[in-house]
């Protein structure tokens, strides 16, 4: 090998390390095909959501690691906790980051959304008085979200559930939330998330994602965050 091919691969190498240790946070792949939410939820929708959007909030997040060297060991949750030690930058992408990754996790195809288990039956009629209350205080919450933001159901520190709205890409976990809790089910209500196929009919698109929530998930999250 001669020197100057040496140097080469040294440099190239050292800066595929560098590269990746620039960029500790990582988009994990959709869980279903892009198409896989149709009618409720448009391919062309999906792709750009998830190819673009989500895919700027890691590159911007990734981009804020020159600032705070420190995000490179931060595990995502954790971020969240303590987002008010950040700039805005970070409060966004990191956000928006989690919330997305987060919001895939929520859905599923028609076919394999499971149901809600009978013990958060239990806790929804509890707390809500009925399945069909809740979801209408849900409803209120995602279409009355003034702007971009999203709505949640959280279990709150003492153990309830509620339903919460916040703006931007701001969520329950961080420390700067008005109302804190352990997020079950995220609804984002950017424009972005709908217009191509439901243009300003938001309240269409919050009815149409009903049939695509993923309950197994949400019962499995229900369950982490009681044991807590
Ligand atoms: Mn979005």
């Amino acid at each position: 090998m001669t020197r100057s091919l040496k140097t080469t691969l040294i440099l190239l190498a050292s800066s595929v390390i560098s590269m990746s240790a620039l960029a500790e946070f990582k988009q994990a792949p959709l869980p279903y095909a892009t198409n896989a939410l149709q009618p409720a939820i448009d391919q062309q929708t999906m792709e750009i959501h998830y190819g673009k959007h989500h895919k700027a909030y890691v590159d911007n997040l990734n981009a804020q690691i020159k600032t705070y060297p420190e995000l490179d060991k931060t595990d995502l949750i954790q971020l969240q906790e303590q987002i008010s030690k950040y700039n805005t930058a970070v409060r966004n992408n990191g956000g928006g980051h989690f919330n997305h990754t987060f919001f895939w996790e929520s859905l599923a195809a028609t076919n394999k959304t499971g149901q809600p288990s009978p013990a958060l039956v239990k806790q929804i009629t509890q707390d809500f008085g009925s399945l069909d209350a809740f979801k209408q205080k849900f409803n209120e919450a995602a279409s009355g979200r003034f702007g971009s933001g999203w709505a949640w159901l959280i279990v709150t520190p003492n153990g309830k559930l509620a339903v919460t709205s916040t703006p931007n890409q701001d969520n329950p976990l961080m420390d700067l939330s008005e109302t804190k809790g352990t997020p079950l089910l995220g609804l984002d209500v950017w424009e972005h998330a709908y217009y191509l196929k439901y243009q300003n009919r938001r309240a269409d698109y919050i009815k149409a994602f009903w049939s695509v929530v993923n309950w197994n998930k949400v019962n499995e999250r229900y369950n982490e965050a009681i044991k807590k």
